[in-house]
C-alpha cells in the first residue's frame, strides 16, 4: 500500500509521515524550505513544490501524482489550506473524503477511522472506502524513517489566486501549539483586569497565557488566537494549568493531549478535575499567589 502525504504545516507533515509510514509506503508533497528535514521522516519521494502554496496549485500537483503513481490513500493535514485541497481533490478525482480523523487503520479493502462527533462530546468510529483523509494535528510523535527519502523538485501550474498583501499578526500573537507550558484562564477569572493577577504565574513558569472560548471569543479578554478547544487551538504542552475553567468537553477537546494537567477550581465537582493530574479545590486569587511565592523561593 502507498500513500501520498501533504500538509502546509511542516510539523504536521512530519506527524502524518510518522503515523502512516508504519502502515504503508509514503511519498509526500511539501514546500521547498524544509524538504531535506522532512525527507528524514519519509522513506519514499519528497516532492518539493517550488510554487506558492495555494490550494488550486497543490491539488493539481497531487492529482497529477496520483494519476501517475496510483496511491491507495491521499493523506491531507486538516488545516485551512488542507481542507480546501481535500475538497478540490475529492471533487476532481471522484473519491470520497473521510474528514477530521484522529485515528486510522486498514481493514481489508476498507479503512476504519475515528473522529470527534456531537461537537466533541463523543468519538465516532466509521468504516468506509474513503481514499482521501483529512487528519487532525497531533496524531503522532515524530519518528524518523530508517532511510531518508529522495527529494525531487517540482513545479505545479500557476495558481488563479494571487497574494495581494501580507499583514503581520497583531503584537503578542502566539503559537500555542508549540508552547511547552500553558496557563489557561476560564470564566472564573471574573474580568479582563484580573488576567494581570495570574500573569506572574505565567512568567514564573515561562508559560503562554490562553483561555476558554468565553474569554477569547465572547468577551475578547484575550485574543482569539489564544482560545483552546474544539473550535480553537489543539494544544499538547508538557504542562497545562487550568484556572477557573469548568472543563466542558469542547474545551477538553483542545487540551486533551497535554502531558500534565493542573486544575484550580473552587467547585470540587467541576469536570476539569477528571482530566487533571493535580487538582486544587480553591479560589484562584488565593491559590495562584501562593504558588508564585513558592516558585520564587
Ligand atoms: C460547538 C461548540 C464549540 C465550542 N468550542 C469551545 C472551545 O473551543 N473552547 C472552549 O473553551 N469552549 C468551547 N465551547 C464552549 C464550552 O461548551 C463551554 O461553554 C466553555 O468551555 C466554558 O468556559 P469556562 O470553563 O471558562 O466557563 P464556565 O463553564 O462558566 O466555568 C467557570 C469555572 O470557573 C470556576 N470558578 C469561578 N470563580 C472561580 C474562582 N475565583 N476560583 C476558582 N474557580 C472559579 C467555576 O467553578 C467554574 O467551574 C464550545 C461550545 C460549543 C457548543
Amino acid at each position: 500500500m502507498k500513500a501520498l502525504v501533504f500538509s502546509d504545516m511542516d510539523d504536521h507533515t512530519i506527524q502524518l509521515l510518522s503515523y502512516f509510514s508504519g502502515m504503508m509506503d509514503t511519498d509526500c508533497v511539501t514546500s521547498g524550505h524544509k524538504a531535506a528535514q522532512i525527507a528524514e521522516f519519509c522513506a519514499g519521494t519528497v516532492y518539493s513544490l517550488k510554487n506558492q502554496f495555494f490550494p488550486d496549485t497543490i491539488s493539481s500537483v497531487i492529482a497529477d501524482l496520483h494519476k501517475k503513481n496510483a496511491y491507495d490513500y491521499l493523506v491531507i493535514g486538516s488545516t485551512a489550506v488542507g481542507r480546501d485541497v481535500a475538497g478540490i481533490l475529492g471533487e476532481e478525482l471522484g473519491i470520497d473524503v473521510a474528514s477530521e480523523i484522529t485515528e486510522f487503520r486498514i481493514d481489508g479493502d476498507s479503512c476504519v477511522t475515528k473522529r470527534f462527533f456531537y461537537g466533541g462530546k463523543t468519538v465516532i468510529e466509521e468504516s468506509s472506502k474513503s481514499r482521501i483523509l483529512t487528519v487532525m494535528p497531533g496524531i503522532s510523535e515524530p519518528k524518523k524513517s530508517t532511510k531518508p527519502g529522495n527529494v525531487v523538485e517540482i513545479t505545479g501550474p500557476d495558481s488563479r489566486i494571487s497574494l495581494v498583501n501580507r499583514e503581520n499578526k497583531s503584537a503578542g500573537a502566539v503559537d500555542l501549539e508549540k508552547a511547552g507550558i500553558i496557563v489557561s484562564v476560564g470564566r472564573g477569572i471574573g474580568n479582563k483586569e484580573n488576567i494581570e493577577k495570574i500573569r506572574p504565574l505565567a512568567e514564573a513558569v515561562r508559560g503562554e497565557i490562553a483561555g476558554s472560548r468565553p474569554i477569547c471569543l465572547d468577551y475578547h479578554w484575550l485574543s482569539e488566537d489564544r482560545q483552546v478547544g474544539l473550535s480553537g487551538k489543539k494544544v499538547k504542552p508538557k504542562m497545562y494549568i487550568a484556572l477557573g475553567i469548568s472543563g466542558q468537553i469542547q474545551h477538553i477537546a483542545g487540551m486533551r493531549g497535554s502531558k500534565v494537567v493542573v486544575a484550580i477550581n473552587k467547585d470540587k465537582s467541576a469536570p476539569i478535575f477528571e482530566e487533571a493530574d493535580y487538582g486544587i479545590v480553591g479560589d484562584i486569587f488565593q491559590v495562584v499567589p501562593k504558588i508564585v511565592d513558592l516558585l520564587k523561593q
